[in-house]
């Protein structure tokens, strides 16, 4: 049955699953606060997929190829009881009995409490978003009173429970924080965690994206380069989303995520799960498949495993290759803190 391809003979391999809509932060380029303001009405309890639900759904994806799981949302350590999912998901093995991968990205604000508990419940993989170390810039991309000290004791945390290598991803944004990339990387070399760059994209349509606010990959390599010389490293599997980098000198590694300047679309083997049960088959998608109805409806696994298939059978999204190609893109697009990143 599996692997199942696309119309591009991409095989179905990672799920992402938003486990909320919410965050306690409200970053410029996911949620700005002029659109998720107090009067934005977040999804109901009722609304979300619970545990079991998820996990019937994965158990589902695994059976189809699905080799990774990240958890995302808005911010996942917000929902309530998010390690019992955790639990439910690390049992999952694929046809050889090889466990699945289980990962999370947060914004750190509540890991320095969790780490333990998340690497107890069996998460494997970790991603920290952290987009300055500056207060004052920090507050600025992040538009919230957290201080950055609570992500930093997060991720000291997890590296001290074992989820290493921890990742940390960076949006940059130009006049915003591209001068936080240096102190970042001199922060992070030596420390075995893996610093990755974004190109800031037009996710959604709340973020009032410009191509002249992108710092470009190439201008983020060459700022590091000048200071602390790299190296290219071959990518760690197929669909790869971030180039790897390594300190000539030693120090580490670092990533650039670069879907505005050199589109990855021809390798794209990711699926989305919202919190509210669609699926979206491209992080610029403008709708969903709804899955929740059939599987609150008593749909057998069967039925819902052949919907899935046909899903992705038809796929052919390539968005980040057509971005320049305004004819080709779809206007409405599904806001990131929905479906994760
Ligand atoms: S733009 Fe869509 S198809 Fe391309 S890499 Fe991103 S999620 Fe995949």
């Amino acid at each position: 049955m599996y692997p199942v391809t696309d119309t591009l003979q991409r095989p179905l391999r990672d799920l992402r699953i938003s486990v909320t809509d919410r965050c306690n932060m409200r970053c410029t380029y996911c949620m700005p606060r002029e659109a998720f303001g107090k009067n934005f009405v977040f999804l109901q309890r009722a609304e979300l997929l619970g545990f079991e639900e998820i996990t019937r759904l994965a158990r589902l994806f695994v059976g189809l190829g699905v080799r990774k799981l990240r958890l995302s949302g808005g911010e996942p350590l917000l929902r309530h009881g998010v390690e019992r999912l955790i639990e439910q998901l690390a049992r999952l093995e694929d046809d050889r009995g090889r466990p699945v991968e289980v990962a999370l990205t947060t914004n750190g604000t509540l890991l320095a409490a969790k780490a333990h508990s998340l690497k107890d419940a069996g998460l494997t993989r970790l991603t920290v978003s952290l987009d300055a170390l500056s207060a004052e810039v920090f507050r600025k991309m992040s538009d919230s009173g957290v201080a950055v000290g609570r992500v930093l004791d997060g991720i000291a945390a997890a590296q001290a429970v074992g989820l290493a290598p921890v990742k940390v991803n960076t949006v940059v944004k130009r006049g915003v924080n591209e001068g936080e990339i240096l102190p970042l990387v001199r922060h992070f070399r030596l420390s075995g965690v893996i610093l990755r760059f974004i190109e800031f994209m037009d996710v959604g349509t709340t973020n009032g994206w410009r191509l002249d606010d992108v710092v470009t990959a190439q201008e983020i390599l060459e700022r590091i380069d000048r200071a602390h010389p790299l190296r290219p490293v071959d990518p760690n599997y197929v669909g790869e989303v971030a180039k790897r980098w390594a300190f000539v000198d030693g120090g580490g590694e670092i990533g650039v995520i670069a879907s505005v300047t050199q589109a990855f679309c021809h390798e794209c083997t990711r699926l989305r799960l919202s919190t509210d049960g669609r699926l979206y088959t491209c992080l610029f998608a403008n709708e969903g498949y709804d899955l929740r109805s059939p599987l609150r409806g008593g749909e057998g696994d069967q039925h819902l495993r052949e919907r899935v298939v046909a899903l992705w059978s038809r796929r052919g999204d390539r968005y980040s290759q057509l971005r320049h190609d305004a004819t080709a893109l779809p206007v409405k697009k599904i806001e990131m803190s929905y479906i994760g990143g």
